[in-house]
């Protein structure tokens, strides 16, 4: 038999190939059953079913190692195409959700905002006429898309257009629920549960998102919450006696690391109001207790009249 280096013929290659499993397979079959006769030999239990089956998958693999799958042999021709896919995603723009059940709301104009301004026809819709919006929202944490269709509406006499309002938004054209700002704020400040660890979750879930774009929800429910969260800081030290207390706070910092602040607590009859710093200071309760006038209780030591002088609360 010649060598198969020398072998260019491929019914002949194919030939040799065929005669070498059989050699292959026979060989295996003998090498199973010198390894089960070493065993009981050596005093060790041996089953040569199992060595049988641990054979013919070597076997296998190295029938694919020899030949291969043609399409995972072949190179790829669509190289551009496919790097393109594998380039990382820029910014934090739209990303499409096709895990999200989908669910279609259309608004339309209540009857009595049917009046045109101009001559006070009726205002007839605008046949399919839409102004459409998506919004990412959760429902009993399950996630979903919703796909905004904001009716239009105009007038015979042409003088006028109106579209109905779509959903109430922390960001104006932004593409996430209030609800999920609330929830995201929720489990990260109520639950303590990181964003990173929300967003493994999310996406266990069928929602693809990253950290940046829920730390984006909750610095937007900040912006709307702060004038009331200091309004309810200054109410509470509008009272002539309040209670005042702090606790340690952990928060993380550097990889794996925790920094310690503390949390202050401003108690009247009516408000219990909260705020976290890194210090606990006489210069930090004068931050929390800046602009009161009255008599402070602080647990533990003896009651005291403060003034700790005017200024308005600043939570920023
Ligand atoms: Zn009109």
């Amino acid at each position: 038999m010649p060598k198969l280096e020398e072998i260019n013929d491929p019914e002949t290659l194919q030939q040799a190939a065929i005669l070498l499993e059989k050699t292959v397979k026979r060989q295996s079959k003998e090498i199973v059953q010198l390894r089960a006769e070493n065993a009981r030999l050596r005093g060790q239990d041996v089953d040569p079913q199992m060595e049988l089956e641990l054979l013919k998958e070597q076997l296998a693999a190295m029938r694919r190692m020899a030949f291969g799958d043609s399409s995972e042999r072949r190179p790829r021709t669509d190289g551009v195409a496919h790097d393109k896919e594998k380039e990382p995603r820029r910014g934090h723009g739209p990303r499409s959700q096709p895990n999200l059940p989908i669910e279609e709301v259309t608004h339309t104009l209540p009857e009595d905002e049917r009046t045109c301004s101009f001559c006070g026809g009726h205002l007839e819709e605008m046949g399919d006429q839409t102004e459409d919006s998506e919004e990412i929202t959760v429902v009993e944490i399950s996630y979903k898309l919703i796909k905004h269709h904001r009716q239009k509406y105009r007038c015979s006499c042409n003088a006028q257009v109106v579209t109905a309002s779509g959903p109430d938004k922390l960001i104006p054209g932004g593409r996430y629920s209030v609800g999920l700002a609330v929830h995201v704020a929720e489990q990260k400040y109520l639950d303590h549960l990181p964003l990173e660890r929300q967003v493994r979750a999310m996406e266990r879930r069928g929602f693809l998102t990253d950290s940046q774009t829920q730390w984006d929800q909750i610095d937007a429910l900040d912006s709307h919450l702060r004038p009331t969260y200091e309004a309810l800081l200054r109410k509470a030290l509008d009272a002539d006696v309040v209670l005042a207390d702090e606790t340690h706070w952990k928060l993380m910092a550097k990889k794996g690391q925790t920094s310690k602040w503390w949390v202050w607590c401003v108690v009247s009859d009516e408000i219990a109001a909260y705020r976290i710093l890194g210090h606990r200071s006489t210069k930090a309760a004068g931050r929390v207790l800046g602009g009161f006038k009255g008599v402070v209780s602080v647990p533990g030591t003896t009651i005291s009249t403060c003034d700790f002088g005017a200024g308005p609360v600043t939570t920023r």
